[in-house]
C-alpha cells in the first residue's frame, strides 16, 4: 500500500524531464549540451552558414576583419581596439 503512495508521488518527476531537440534532423536528447555537440559534429556548416545570415540582416558586411588572426568584428571600432592587443603583444 506504501509503494501504491510512492509511486503516484513520483509522477510528477516524469514532467520535469527537460527535452532538447535538434533543429536541423530533430533528434532527441535529455540535455543541451547533447545537442550542441550534436549540431557541432553534424550539422556545423549549417550552423556557420546561419551565422554568416545573422550578419547580412544587421547589414553589416564581414570587411572588419583582422589581418593578423582572421577574426571578425561588427563595428570597425572594435577591429581597431582588437588590432591594438595585437601591437601590444608585440607580434
Ligand atoms: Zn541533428
Ligand atoms: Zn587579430
Amino acid at each position: 500500500m506504501d509503494e501504491e503512495c510512492l509511486g503516484s508521488e513520483e509522477l510528477p518527476v516524469f514532467s520535469d524531464i527537460r527535452r532538447y531537440y535538434c533543429e536541423y534532423c530533430g533528434i532527441c536528447r535529455s540535455k543541451k549540451t547533447l545537442i550542441t555537440s550534436h549540431i557541432n559534429l553534424h550539422h556545423k556548416e549549417l550552423e556557420d552558414a546561419k551565422d554568416e545570415k545573422n550578419d547580412d540582416a544587421d547589414g553589416v558586411k564581414s570587411n572588419n576583419t583582422c589581418d593578423e588572426c582572421g577574426a571578425t568584428f561588427k563595428k570597425h571600432a572594435y577591429l581597431l581596439q582588437h588590432m591594438q592587443s595585437h601591437l601590444l603583444e608585440g607580434k
